[in-house]
């Protein structure tokens, strides 16, 4: 979480650094602060507690801090209250050394003990400081530059950083270390760029450099060199990012949220155009081989959030269609629970960021016991995506609004592609199936894009619905998943409390909460289940419950029962949660706006979760 902004070039930096950090506030932030160096050579400090908005007007929008070099951070508080004290940049006491950070340092206690004897003093509460302190202490013990000071510093660190530091003595670069926490170089001609992630610096250029773990950098005007822990020089080739400038905007949207709810037929066509060629799927840089797909005896999926919520609704579709057990785990359980492996289970890691802190000590832990991984991840060149054997990237673009809607359709794009192809390759389905699969899956975009003309109808039921204090997602199978999804969006960002229940299971104990009004959705996409659901839906509305009804066109109707029905097209049951959960994401949307809640960053969270 937070992010961290770095521009070395000729242009005036804090204006850049501010409108950087504004990109990465979705990222989740208590507090900000720039650092810049001015045409006295001296580094200058603006610091504030709360919205950016407030950084900017202390700065006159950083027109106030002159120089061309400087760093910038937004701050999720993990070590000390969120203060304008405790907000980065850290500066060593003699002001030699001047940073930021993102991450934890665990053993900060033990290396602030070390540095208080020798005489070092502390101003702020955070494990940053000590971490700049600590680079500060090399420097001066060795007698040795940047690259070296900061090398000595990382052997000692245990933790997670992305660090960004600036030397009082080498007035025209910037240096640069990371250990599981994302950052990103740029470089354009006379001007270098460092950022937690690529919006915030698409404007200025496309050229990325992905810094490896443990890995330094040291950045210059329009240069970046780059050096491994033993301080040996290291290749780094940089990537263009295709990524529209536009798609890290709003784009005349009223928030990123219902951008992105609108984008979910691109993101998924996308990511079903990059593995689907004419009448089959091809893998190709993922690495799967029909030899691996054969080999696997069972599939565990780690993931957290949404993302696991892809899980359940995949382990439905690879039992059915490929006959391979599936399990699906919380990455925060999993990674605590000495689970049980076996040499030829397959685990697959959901993330949209590739940085969720969680789901990357599963992925690990998986790796360690020798199990074969597959990332199905977002971000090119994140954590996950670089440590897992195999990586199926989704074509989501970035996601901005902390609620994930776009990355979540096209996750279950993907975990459909592989379902379809392990089911073809395993034998389990003819070539026939497998290309009326594919047929099937090629018209989903399409269906999304229908279901969304008609979004009015989910505003107005938003409207009517917004003082709503309870909520219940009832359904079967699939539907269970789908109403999973539908009941975290309206927790996440209409902060209505809502439960998803396997309608089955509500009779044990929770229909004691059903009152008169309480609203109930019950999710009815599954023929085969359809009459146990509506018997269910029955059994809430006889005891006072407003029922919405979320079935497919053609199915047994449910207008009897349900007070509001909402319709979306028919498609293969296997794949009706990537159009269920459309009107589910609408009405979270709709409600929270009727509320008039912050929908793009509700309160409490942040986007990407990179600490456990
Ligand atoms: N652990 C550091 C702090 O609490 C950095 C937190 C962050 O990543 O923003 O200041």
């Amino acid at each position: 979480m937070c992010g961290i902004v770095g521009y070395n070039g000729y242009d005036q930096a804090a204006p850049i650094l501010l409108d950087g950090l504004e990109k990465l506030e979705y990222r989740g932030y208590d507090s900000s602060g720039l650092a810049v160096r001015n045409g006295k050579n001296e580094i200058e400090i603006v610091k504030a507690k709360g919205r950016l908005r407030i950084l900017s007007e202390k700065t006159d929008g950083g027109n106030a801090l002159a120089g061309s070099c400087g760093i910038g951070h937004t701050r999720w508080a993990t070590h000390g209250e969120p203060s304008e004290n405790n907000a980065h940049p850290h500066i060593s006491d003699d002001k030699n050394v001047t940073g930021v950070h993102n991450g934890i340092i665990e053993n900060y206690q033990e290396l602030k003990e070390k540095l208080l004897r020798h005489n070092y003093r502390f101003y702020s509460d955070t494990d940053t400081e000590v971490a700049i302190k600590l680079i500060d202490y090399y420097m001066k013990k060795y007698s040795e530059g940047p690259v070296d000071s900061i090398a000595r510093a990382m052997t000692r660190i245990r933790g997670s950083y992305a660090l960004v530091v600036m030397f009082r003595d080498y007035p025209d670069e910037i240096f640069c270390a990371r250990k599981d926490s994302p950052l990103i170089i740029g470089t354009k001609e006379g001007e270098t760029f460092a950022a937690s992630d690529v919006p915030a610096i698409l404007k200025y250029t496309r050229t990325v450099y992905y810094i490896g773990n443990q890995q330094i950098a040291r950045l210059g005007k329009g240069t970046a060199e780059f050096f491994d822990i033993d301080r040996e020089p290291v290749e780094i080739e940089p990537k263009e990012v295709k990524w529209d400038a536009e798609a890290a905007e709003k784009g005349g949207f009223e928030h990123f949220m219902i951008k992105e709810i609108h984008e979910q037929p691109k993101a998924v066509r996308d990511t079903i155009n990059s593995i689907v060629k004419g009448n089959s799927i091809e893998f190709g840089e993922t690495g799967i081989s029909d030899e691996i797909i054969q080999g696997i005896g069972r599939i565990i999926i780690v993931a957290c959030g949404s993302a696991y919520h892809v899980g359940m609704a995949a382990q439905y579709v690879f039992e059915d269609l490929a006959k391979i057990p599936v399990r699906v785990e919380l990455a925060s359980e999993f990674r605590y629970r000495d689970p049980l492996l076996l040499k030829d289970d397959l685990v697959i890691v959901i993330s949209q960021s590739g940085e969720t802190a969680d789901s990357l000590a599963a992925l690990r832990l998986a790796k360690e016991e020798g199990i074969r991984t597959l990332g199905i991840i977002n971000v090119v060149g994140s954590s996950i995506a670089r440590e897992a054997e195999h990586v199926f990237y989704t074509l989501a673009g970035p996601e901005i609004a902390v609620a994930t809607t776009k990355a979540y359709s096209a996750q279950l794009a993907a975990v459909y592609a592989l379902a379809i192809q392990f089911a073809k390759v395993r034998g389990t389905i003819d070539q026939q199936k497998y290309e009326e699969l594919l047929a099937e899956l090629g018209t989903l975009p399409g269906k999304m894009e229908k279901i969304l003309e008609d979004k009015e109808r989910i505003q107005w039921f938003a409207a009517k619905y917004s003082n709503a204090k309870d909520m219940f997602f009832i359904g079967r199978g699939i539907d269970y998943a789908i109403s999973m999804e539908g009941s975290l969006k309206m927790k996440e960002i209409s902060y209505v409390h809502s439960e998803a229940y396997a309608a089955g299971e509500l009779k044990h104990g929770t229909i004691s909460l059903v009152e008169n009004g309480t609203l109930v959705v019950g999710v009815c996409t599954q023929n085969r289940l359809f009459e146990k659901t509506r018997s269910n839906m029955v059994e809430v509305k006889s005891r006072g419950a407003y029922l919405m009804g979320l079935t497919s066109y053609g199915n047994y109707s449910i207008e009897d029962t349900a007070d509001f029905t909402v319709y979306i097209p028919k498609t293969d049951q296997h794949f009706t949660t990537s159009l269920a959960i459309i009107p589910l994401q609408l009405l979270g949307y709709y409600l929270s706006v009727a509320r008039g809640l912050n929908v793009d960053k509700p309160r409490n969270l942040a986007k990407s979760v990179t600490v456990e």
